[in-house]
């Protein structure tokens, strides 16, 4: 998947794991981490978003392992256990950041290259359901991160956060126009009675 796929599906995993774990699912630390837990596995391809940024240990990772290798296998979701009970990591880190690496390993199972679970062994699993950098990639994508925000148990009222930063919208958080004055009737309105 491409690495945009990759940032959705980390942040939506996360939104959808934090209210399980009694973890605030919109925490901007949180959402950092697990996308950079999503874009991590990657780091096994020198061209990727995230080995273009570590290009030494990139290009090391992917001599050793290859692309798919180790960081996309039942290894890594070994190392993901162990980050998790271990403690080498404070909880509130380590939980998004392993959210979003297996929403990674999620959306490459998705695609016709698949996984190599049981890497170094050969054999690869798959349910292909999209190409990567294929049109139906963002729609897969989109339907998964609309899910995640609706299982949120309280979702930010987006117009009205917009409404505070002072940008309108028109429609509901519009604010009313103030009521005209009451209108004074001229002498020559008025009944002859009153005049
Ligand atoms: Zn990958």
């Amino acid at each position: 998947m491409l690495a945009g796929s990759h940032v959705a599906l980390g942040a939506a995993a996360w939104m959808a794991l934090a209210p399980h774990l009694g973890r605030p699912p919109l925490d901007a630390e949180a959402l950092a981490l697990a996308v950079a837990g999503g874009l991590l596995p990657d780091i096994d391809h020198p061209k990727s978003w995230v080995g273009r940024r570590l290009r030494p240990v990139s290009d090391l990772v992917a001599g050793l392992f290859g692309h798919r290798g180790v960081t996309h296998s039942l290894l890594a979701l070994c190392g993901c256990g162990w980050l998790l009970q271990a403690g080498a990591l404070p909880a509130r880190w380590a939980e998004p950041l392993v959210a979003g690496y297996l929403s990674h390993l999620l959306g490459d199972l998705l695609t016709p290259a698949g996984l190599r679970l049981l890497w170094p062994l050969r054999g690869t699993w798959s349910l292909p359901l999209c190409r990567t950098g294929s049109p139906f990639e963002p729609l897969v994508v989109a339907l998964v991160l609309v899910a995640a925000w609706s299982t949120l148990p309280e979702r930010p009222d987006a117009r009205a956060a917009l409404h505070r930063l002072g940008l309108f919208i028109a429609g509901a958080t519009e604010p009313a126009p103030p009521p005209p004055p009451p209108r004074r009737h001229k002498v020559a309105d008025m009944p002859r009675s009153q005049v």
